[in-house]
């Protein structure tokens, strides 16, 4: 049974107190805390087998190379993918979206088209400008309405024989909203079945269902800290067919086969696009945050979240001033908001003197807050640890803010 209480104790973060008050931890779409069991990964690995993967003849060098794959493993599991060649290990969703951009730009031409949606974090958005721009392709942008959906209907006018690929986020940082991923991959597909598609997920991976064979996608891409693993760590998931002989971004160490000193060749997935030392510890302590969360109730924690965000919404409707940013029917527990009576940023200073850590400001999506007439907003995040009360908490701090913005 999910119980909400033994969670939270699993997270020392979150018994910190911030200005003299406990901590009401509400940013977790920008990052999430990370258990205990996390913690002692990375600490056990640099404690008791530091070492260099795949090249030595030693005992610590097996240790640690064992540790990495069973990583490697267990994100696999985790997602569906059909082999583990096909989990690439990365510093985060950045890159491995640029890594799939730059391969791309290679092969557009000015006749092709890229297109995403007007909610994209920027990671999801600049690369695929500047492979246009380099190519002379067109970037396309599908629309979304005023709750946060993606118009389906635009967006299927706007996919055709000359579209390249089309990349989207899973869930929206900054409204929460959970896009029709597999409808839109199917609407592709049946368009042009040649066209690629990406999937944004770094917010998806600790909300969502992720299966990446079901969700009909070629490249899924997430990052460890949103999902309670470390930063400077992530994952690019890419169907081995279409991965295989994707172009290499970085060569060097560890991604070669034979090299002469005029030539060299390229090794298999997943070294291929993996060169030089990863962030082994950190590979591994996601492989321990991901075997954490699925050992966890799934279903419950995903109901916990829902409870949370429907609370969170009641409130906000009584709450005189405030608009809210993203409404859509199918969200995570995001609640982003301005109020009549002051800046998003002020907003943010006065919740933190209560010890309550909200974001404000643009959420690394500018063109998205344009869209809104905004230049930002406040956001509250819910994580699976969050509970009824600190959204109270939440509340009575934005009142308290409201007064003395008044
Ligand atoms: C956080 C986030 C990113 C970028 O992730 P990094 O960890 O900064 O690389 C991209 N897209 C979405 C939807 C995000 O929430």
């Amino acid at each position: 049974m999910f119980n909400v209480d033994a969670i939270r104790r699993e997270f020392p973060l979150l018994q910190r107190e911030v200005h003299g008050k406990p901590l009401v931890y509400l940013d977790n779409a920008a990052t999430t805390q990370k258990p205990q069991c996390v913690i002692d990964s990375l600490t056990n690995y640099y404690t008791s087998m530091n070492s260099n993967v795949h090249r030595g003849a030693h005992c610590l060098a097996d240790e640690a190379t064992r540790a990495y794959e069973t990583a490697r493993g267990q994100v696999a599991r985790f997602i569906n993918a059909a082999r583990e060649c096909e989990i690439i290990w990365t510093s985060g969703t950045t890159e491995g979206i640029n890594i799939i951009a730059r391969g791309i730009a290679d092969r557009l031409a000015p006749r092709h088209n890229v297109v995403v949606s007007a909610m994209e974090h920027h990671a999801n958005l600049v690369p695929w400008q500047q492979a246009c721009h380099r190519s002379g392709a067109e970037l396309r942008i599908a629309p979304i309405n005023d709750a946060g959906d993606i118009d389906m209907t635009a967006l299927a006018e706007l996919i055709d024989s000359n579209t390249a690929i089309l990349s989207v986020a899973h869930i929206s940082n900054a409204l929460g909203t959970i896009n029709p991923v597999h409808k839109i991959g199917e609407m592709l597909k049946s368009v042009n079945p040649s066209a690629l598609f990406m999937i944004d997920g770094a917010q998806g991976i600790a909300h969502g269902d992720v299966d990446v064979q079901a969700l009909g996608c070629d490249f899924y891409a997430f990052s460890g800290h949103k999902v309670f693993g470390p930063t400077g760590v992530g994952v690019l998931w890419g169907r081995e067919s279409v991965l295989a002989d994707w172009p290499v971004w970085q060569t060097g160490g560890e991604m070669i086969s034979s090299v002469t000193y005029q030539s060299a060749e390229w090794n298999i997935l997943p070294s291929r696009l993996e060169a030089g030392t990863p962030n082994i510890a950190g590979a591994i302590a996601l492989g321990t945050a991901i075997n954490w969360l699925s050992q966890q109730d799934l279903e419950g924690l995903r109901a916990h979240e829902q409870t949370l965000i429907r609370y969170a919404d009641e409130r906000a409707a009584q709450v005189s001033g405030l608009r809210q940013i993203g409404t859509a029917e199918k969200r995570i527990g995001v609640l982003s908001f301005v109020l009549s009576q002051g800046h998003a940023a002020d907003v943010g200073f006065l919740l933190d003197r209560q010890g309550i850590a909200i974001r404000t400001g643009n959420h690394c999506a500018e063109p998205l807050m344009e869209r809104f007439g905004l230049s930002g907003s406040a956001r509250a995040s819910f994580s699976i640890y969050n509970t009824v009360d600190e959204i109270d908490l939440l509340f009575t701090g934005i009142e308290k803010a409201k007064m003395m913005l008044e």
